[in-house]
């Protein structure tokens, strides 16, 4: 540690965000990015603790505490306060092989775990990380970087996010043959479809694509495994297999009115309208211009429908959370170093307060049924609220509140209540288990599926999560995949 007082003496600095109403205009990333001499600063704020806690990585209460991929903060942090950017990146590659994505969009629990945390803000950790590697980008330092030597073994990928990326990236470390399919059009899985152009800019996930073609990742788009090739052939044609696939299954709300038009799932929303952001005309392109938008459901999807909509041109805006509002403070039962849940205004929600003078979210809400005009369009939902201090006899941990009924007028109804799961062809081809929440089964850290030579990671296997998990299960499998191959490994 450089600079033993820095805790003490330098307050937290964040970067700025750009003006909401200014930012609404335009589909590029929000955040500003801060000057080196004030980067430097903010890394002497890391007290090289002990006994740190930012890089743990583990699960508590069922929350990440600490940095899922185990980044070496603490030394990464010390080395950009004495300046060392290329000493920072290298160490920083060792544990992440996209810092530059998660630099951008990972919630960052390191920083809710971050022991300067106990008595003040946190150190920026986040923000380091992402301008650590922009920098190593911005000098070149950043290359292709092949393997040696080749094993002459075939591995397929299945899915190109973030896990199968990562997995594609370390398999090809150890110098096996790789192969990425993808049945989108592009590469990237939601880092490209489904995080939007403000959070992710999609250069920046092509660039990193690039560099891994460059090494020698081959990658195949357009192409639906269990479609367009069965999983048995492919499994035939190689060695082994990864399974990326991502929980692509959308949870739906059965309720009287869901067959309206303009009641659509966020990502039907989400996807198209990136595919025009880069220039394509989707035919499936849903706008939200002149409408007033009910989003149900929040979280990042939840957010993202708003972030779109406003920079779409929606009329009007509200967010139902079915849970109540979180406290502004952490609560007793959820101590540090947990993931804190406390209230957060997100990006989405701080343009819309800007421009329609309210936080757009309703908390403890249920909708109870979507209204249609003549033509089947949807034209209102009907909601109730919700006390969450008793509990509904055999049923949920609340109850409705009589006469709390109340009607929204909506024609835009976007559906953001999380995924249950990978769809099933891949797993009926293979003959795949599947666990109790009907992802792909395999342990946590092995990866292995009962079909030999058969790996699953990422969203596919845990679930819809975050980007740093999925690199962190990515490589994980990549590991028990080179030790099937060889019998023993050298990957992390
Ligand atoms: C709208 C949205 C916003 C999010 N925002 C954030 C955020 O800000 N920060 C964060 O950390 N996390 C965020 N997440 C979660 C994060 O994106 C996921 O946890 C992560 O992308 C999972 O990575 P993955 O590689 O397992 O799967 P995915 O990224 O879902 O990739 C799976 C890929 O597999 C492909 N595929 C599926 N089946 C086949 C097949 N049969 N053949 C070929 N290809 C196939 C899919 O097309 C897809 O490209 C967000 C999620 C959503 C939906
Ligand atoms: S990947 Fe996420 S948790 Fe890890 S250091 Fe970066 S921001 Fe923190």
């Amino acid at each position: 540690m450089g600079n033993p007082t820095g805790f003490k003496t330098i307050d937290r600095i964040v970067p700025t965000d750009r003006d909401p109403l200014l930012r609404i205009l335009d589909w590029n990333e929000f955040h500003d990015h801060m000057p080196e001499g004030e980067l430097r600063s903010q890394g002497a704020r890391c007290m090289d603790c002990g006994v740190p806690f930012c890089h743990t990585g583990d699960l508590i209460a069922n929350m990440a505490a600490g940095c899922p991929v185990k980044n070496l903060i603490p030394e990464w942090n010390d080395l950009v306060y004495r300046g060392r950017w290329r000493d920072a990146l290298d160490r920083l590659h060792k544990t992440n092989n996209f810092p530059e994505f998660t630099g951008r969009v990972c919630p960052a629990p390191c920083e809710g775990s971050c022991v300067l945390g106990i008595t003040s803000p946190p150190v920026t950790i986040k923000n380091i990380e992402c301008s650590i590697i922009d920098r190593g980008f911005e000098e070149g330092w950043v290359k292709p970087n092949p393997p040696k030597s080749r094993t002459g073994k075939t591995v397929a990928v299945i899915g190109s996010g973030p896990a199968g990326l990562a997995a594609a990236t370390q398999l090809n470390q150890a110098g096996h043959l790789v192969t990425v399919y993808e049945r989108d059009d592009r590469v990237g899985g939601l880092l490209m479809y489904g995080i939007p152009n403000m959070k992710l800019e999609k250069w920046i996930v092509d660039r990193r694509v690039d560099l891994l073609r460059s090494e020698g990742i081959e990658f195949v788009v357009s192409c639906q495994i269990g479609v367009d090739i069965s999983a048995d052939e492919l499994k035939k044609k190689f060695d082994a297999i990864v399974l990326a696939t991502g929980a692509t299954r959308p949870r739906d709300l059965k309720i009287p009115g869901r067959e309206l038009k303009g009641v659509e799932f966020a990502m039907d929303f989400l996807r198209p309208n990136t595919k025009a952001v880069l220039g394509d005309s989707p035919p499936d392109f849903i706008s939200a211009e002149g409408k007033k938008v009910v989003v149900i459901g929040g979280g990042d999807t939840g957010n993202d429908c708003l972030g779109t909509s406003m920079r779409q041109g929606c009329e009007s805006l509200v967010n139902f959370e079915i849970v109540p509002q979180p406290p502004m403070e952490r609560a007793p039962n959820n101590p540090w170093p947990q993931w804190p849940r406390v209230f957060r205004v997100d990006y989405g929600h701080e343009e819309a307060a800007t421009k329609f003078g309210d936080d757009p979210r309703e908390f403890a809400i249920e909708t109870l049924e979507f209204i249609g005009d003549e033509h089947g369009n949807v034209k209102a939902l009907k909601t109730c609220d919700l006390d969450w201090n008793q509990v509904t006899e055999g049923g949920p941990p609340f109850v409705r509140i009589p006469g709390s009924e109340r009607v929204f007028e909506c024609d835009l109804v976007l559906l953001a209540l999380g995924f249950t799961g990978p769809e099933p062809t891949i797993a009926e081809q293979l003959g795949l288990e599947l666990d109790v929440r009907t992802n792909f089964k395999a342990e946590y850290e092995r990866y292995s599926t009962n079909v030999a030579g058969v790996f699953a990671a990422g969203d596919c296997r845990r679930g819809q999560s975050l980007i740093v998990w999925a690199i962190n299960e990515g490589r994980g499998a990549a590991r028990e995949c080179d030790r099937y191959l060889m019998g023993d490994t050298k990957l992390p």
